[in-house]
Order: C-alpha cells, then structure tokens, then sequence
C-alpha cells in the first residue's frame, strides 16, 4: 500500500517525525519533489537530526530510502548527509537514487544568490538552495539528468550550450565572472562518480514492489499552501507540493495512493515572504516561537526565525482539501498547554465580507483574521497515550479544529519523539 505524508499549511508541520514514526511499518519511503532547501527535524533513539535530502526513514534497518525522479537532487548535500548519520552510529542506509532525477549544480545556487540580491527586498526569502533556478532549467529543457552522467558526448555538448546562455545572464545581469565549461565538465564528473552505486530505475523498482504488497511512504516537503499551482503564488516554493505530484515525483499510478496523511500544526508559522493572515508579532510571538517545536521554531536549513502566528482554520481546511486528505495527523499539540485562551483565526475578513474559502493572493493579501479563543488547558499534555485521558478543553480544541476544517484527525502528537503520539 502507498501512503503519502504532506503538509497541510506552509511546511514544518512536523512531516519528519510522522515520516519517521509511520517508517516502523513501511519498506520503502520516497521523497517525490524539492530539495535541500526545508529540513525535517527528528528526534529517535540515535539522537536529534536535521535532514534535508535523506527520505525520513533512514533511521530503520528495514528501509529502503528512494530519491525520487520529481526531486532537486543536491548529490554533495546528500553524501555528506548520509556521512553525517553514519558518523553518528546509524547504519548506512539503503539508498536509491531515480536515473531521471535532475541534479542542482552549483550555478544554480550561485543564480539562486545573484537574484534574491538583485531583488533586495522584494526577495522571495529563499534559501539560496538553488531550488528555483534548478526547476526553471529542468522545464526549460536545459537540466542534467542523472542517467546523463553516463554519457560523456552529451555532457560535453552540453556543458557548452548550458555556459552559453548562463553566461549572458551572469556576466549582463549580475556582473559575475562566466562559467568555464570545463569546470561544469568536472563538476558532473565528481557527481556521477558519488552517485554511480546507487543509481538505477526507481519507477521500475516502485512498481514490483507494489506488486509485491510491499508499504510504501511517500514523504513531502513543505506545504500545500506552497504549492506553485494552488498556493499562495508567487511566494511558492517551484515544485508541488500535493501528495498527487507524489505519483508524478516517484512515478507510480496515481491510484495507487491509498491514504493522504495530511501534517497539521496546532499553530501557524511560516517561512519567507508572502500574506500569512494569522500572524503575529511582538512578545505573544516571540513566546510561541521559544516554546514551539523541539527547542523553538527555528529554520532547520537556515536557522532563521520563523514567523508565527494562530492556527489558520481557512488556511487548514483548504490545505487538507488540496492534498485529498484521508487523514489528519495534528501535530504539536503540546506547545500550547502554556495559554490560558487559544485564539484561532475562524474565518478571513476581505473588504467586509467575511469568508472561510481561501482566496488567491491579491485577495489574500487584504484578508484580516476573524479570531475566536478556545480556553486553554493549562497543563503538560507530553506523556499521553491514550485520547480520553487528554484534558477536556484539549480534547473540544482538537474537536473544534476537526470540525471546521472537515476532515478526520486520526493522530494527535504530543512530543517530537517516535512515541509522542494519540491515534484515535
Ligand atoms: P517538517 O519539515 O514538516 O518535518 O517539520 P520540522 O521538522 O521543520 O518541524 C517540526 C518541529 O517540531 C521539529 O523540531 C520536530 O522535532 C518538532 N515536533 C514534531 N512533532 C512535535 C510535537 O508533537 N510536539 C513538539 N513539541 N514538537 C514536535
């Protein structure tokens, strides 16, 4: 069976620690799209780590972990993650890398820096990853495919298209030095001699193993509201989100995928530029901040602050919606036992008229928060197991949220670890 587990708001919504808790049953765990530009953080018995590449089931003997076909391979980013595991006693783990993955060289980082400069601050917040000029070249047909690696003519040819029209850009635009092609010829070579081992065909592979009744998880990054497609467009990330990008991203059937995890935080918070209606700021941010997550919410690639703000029932309830939700994991519960009243944002006011459908952006952009406050329940929730031993006020908050977004909360979490979890 074919599961995927993705975001229901911006990212951070703890996807990592579902990933990694639901990775006890499955074989396989796929990553379908993106890049080393968000982290999951997890914690489990070998200690707390933040990845980027690496599938969030790498931490099991039984797993195979695959990058798929949809991903921004980074390949230094992944073997030096896949060193730092290691170094830290987990068993090497299984990896299999699509031949039809494209891989993020090292002028698209270097484009990713020039532009977010160029734009001061009209910037996109990105995380200089190179992820944006990585998926402009794959759609514009000038990308390096994995299995090109292997064919010296090509890369040779290529090299010298690719330098041509970079560097009409680099040297007019930005005012940088041009790219030699034979530093790009390099670049590839030093990449397909890392990769060569664990390259093979992943979509193939995928398919007998679902054959084989074999478990499988497909692990997104972000959020549904940064989808390029259905999110809140232009500040997106640049490959979808959606757990049906997940059949595209690991290439098996779309219906194959029987179950729709969507992760979703007990508040908001968000990274980068864009409208985000229930922000908010000051010491009643900067509280929820320290308090959130494991050890504050905090970037897991770029250490930045992130913005905060309450839980977003419009936001949500389109997010689920979005994914085809079947189930919803409710994450980060436990951070909110400090509050004696929990506002949530019930609905979006835009230009008088109050609504609970999330609009697009111009409109989002003039939406103001319609709050209402929960009472609190003013207690350490961690530690829990079962749901009716949850307090009262805890149990009508997850209870109102499930009602208003309209689909079902089968997990709660209640702590970062493995074990931190409620199913109901
Ligand atoms: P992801 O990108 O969706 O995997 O999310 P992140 O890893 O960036 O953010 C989730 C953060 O919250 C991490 O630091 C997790 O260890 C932590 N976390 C996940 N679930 C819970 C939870 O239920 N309670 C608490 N306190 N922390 C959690």
């Amino acid at each position: 069976m074919v599961k995927a587990v993705v975001g229901a708001n911006w990212g951070d919504e703890g996807k990592g620690k579902i990933t990694d808790m639901l990775a006890k049953e499955a074989d396989i765990i796929v990553r379908f799209q993106g890049g080393a530009n968000a982290g999951h953080t997890i914690v489990n018995d070998y200690g707390k780590f933040a990845l980027h590449s690496l599938p969030s089931g790498v931490f099991y003997n039984h797993t195979t972990s695959i990058i798929g076909n949809g991903v921004a391979l980074n390949i230094p980013v992944l073997f030096k993650e896949i060193q730092s595991i290691v170094d830290r006693n987990v068993p090497m783990p299984k990896i299999l890398v699509s031949d039809r993955a494209q891989m993020v060289m090292s002028y698209h980082i270097l484009f990713d820096q020039c532009e977010e400069e160029r734009l001061g601050k009209n910037s996109f917040g990105s995380t200089k990853s190179g992820i944006a000029p990585f998926y402009s070249d794959k759609y514009a047909k000038i990308g390096f495919q994995v299995s090109e690696l292997f064919d010296e003519e090509l890369l040779k040819e290529k090299v010298e298209r690719v330098c041509e029209t970079k560097n009409v850009i680099l040297e007019h635009l930005y005012h940088k030095p041009a790219l030699k092609p034979e530093d790009l010829l390099e670049e590839l070579h030093s990449y397909r001699d890392m990769v060569a081992p664990y390259v093979c065909d992943t979509s193939a592979y995928l398919y007998e193993a679902i054959k084989a009744g074999k478990n499988i998880l497909l692990e997104g990054q972000l959020g549904s509201l940064k989808d390029p497609d259905h999110g809140i467009y232009p500040m997106v990330t640049s490959s979808s989100t959606l757990a049906a990008y997940g059949a595209i991203g690991a290439g098996i059937p779309p219906y194959e995928i029987k179950k729709i995890i969507t992760v979703c935080k007990a508040y908001s918070s968000a990274v980068g530029a864009g409208a985000f209606v229930s922000e908010i700021f000051g010491d009643e941010a900067d509280e929820l901040r320290r308090r959130g997550g494991d050890g504050g919410e905090f970037g897991a690639t770029t250490g930045r602050p992130r913005r905060m703000g309450w839980f977003d029932i419009v936001a949500s309830k389109y997010g689920c919606r979005i994914q085809g939700t079947t189930d919803v994991a409710f994450t980060v519960l436990d951070v909110l036992g400090y509050l004696d009243e929990i506002p949530v944002c019930v609905a979006y006011d835009i230009d008088g008229e109050i609504t609970t459908d999330f609009p697009t952006t111009a409109k989002l952009e003039k939406a103001k928060p319609v709050i209402e406050k929960l009472p609190g329940w003013k207690c350490d929730i961690r530690g829990i197991k079962k749901y009716e031993d949850l307090p009262e006020n805890c149990r009508k908050y997850i209870e109102f949220v499930e009602k208003k977004i309209g689909f079902p909360i089968t997990m709660v979490s209640n702590g970062p670890g493995r074990d931190d979890i409620i199913y109901r």
